[in-house]
């Protein structure tokens, strides 16, 4: 599950000592610099930048992994070092190492951030990083931007033994969901999971529960899962933003999403609950 693990110390700027190999979190787009081994990939370490022949458009410090300094670096061009590769983030679970992804997760959202907010949002004036916080600053105008967070709710319903999943144009053919959308300005988590259901669905719920939480950054969004119950009406699709919905068995389920999302841990969690 994507996350920052718990060793993870985060800071702006490394420690006066701070010489010793660090790991590097090296971007093209929104791919990740590895080296393949044989039982997976492994994340470039190095003192200090260990790519003189690759330019950085874009450097942060992120923190320190069990101690050890985590440098953020973006380049520009995606033809990566000899043996080494660039991979998306969503290609790399399971084959680097848990707490690295989740730094890297992280990092990924910083430099997005960093690199969408150059210049004032109020003023246009260029803005600048801030010595004492995780921010960006107007020195003209003086509005401060953070990194972004776009909240999300994800629900899963049941009914009896029954789940509702549904499908959107974007999934992988055969592939179905829970329901899920942003949160508007002014609605509480409650009121974004019922309008998003009477939306996609046309159906009400009742009993909503929080479930559990995962950061998701493609680009910046925190998913916040629920389950909720059936509570009346009949299942509608516009065909647009949903092209099916449809009431499963648990031992019946089409083809899930990707075991990194909390949406497969959600439908997982009622799987294994309905089959036991
Ligand atoms: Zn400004």
């Amino acid at each position: 599950m994507l996350m920052l693990p718990d060793n993870f110390q985060p800071a702006l700027l490394p420690a006066a000592d701070a010489d010793a190999p660090s790991w590097w979190f090296v971007f093209a787009g929104g791919d990740l610099l590895v080296r393949p081994t044989a039982s997976g990939v492994e994340l470039p370490a190095a003192s200090i930048w260990p790519f003189a022949k690759l330019p950085t458009t874009r450097r942060l410090y992120l923190g320190s992994l069990c101690g050890q300094p985590c440098h953020a670096a973006e380049v520009e061009t995606t033809a990566p070092p000899p043996g080494m590769q660039f991979e998306s983030l969503r290609a790399l679970w399971t084959r680097l190492d848990e707490a690295l992804l989740g730094v890297a997760s992280h990092a990924l959202q910083l430099m997005e951030w960093d690199r969408t907010h150059q210049f004032c949002g109020r003023c246009g004036t260029p803005t600048q990083r801030r010595a004492d916080e995780r921010a960006r600053h107007c020195a003209a105008c003086g509005l401060i931007a953070y990194p972004r967070l776009s909240p999300v709710v994800m629900v899963r319903i049941t009914r009896g033994r029954e789940i509702l999943l549904a499908r959107a144009p974007r999934f992988a053919p055969g592939t179905y969901s829970v329901l899920a959308g942003f949160v508007e300005a002014g609605e509480t988590l409650e009121q974004a999971l019922r309008r998003e259901v009477a939306e996609e669905v046309g159906i009400r719920i009742r009993n909503p529960r929080y479930f559990a939480s995962q950061s998701w950054p493609f680009p910046h969004s925190l998913m916040m899962a629920f389950t909720a119950e059936y509570a009346e009406g009949e299942l509608q699709v516009d065909g647009r933003e949903l092209l099916d919905a449809r009431w499963f068995a648990p031992d019946a389920l089409p083809g899930l999403p990707s075991p990194m999302s909390m949406a497969w841990r959600l439908i997982q969690d009622f799987t294994v609950r309905e089959m036991e």
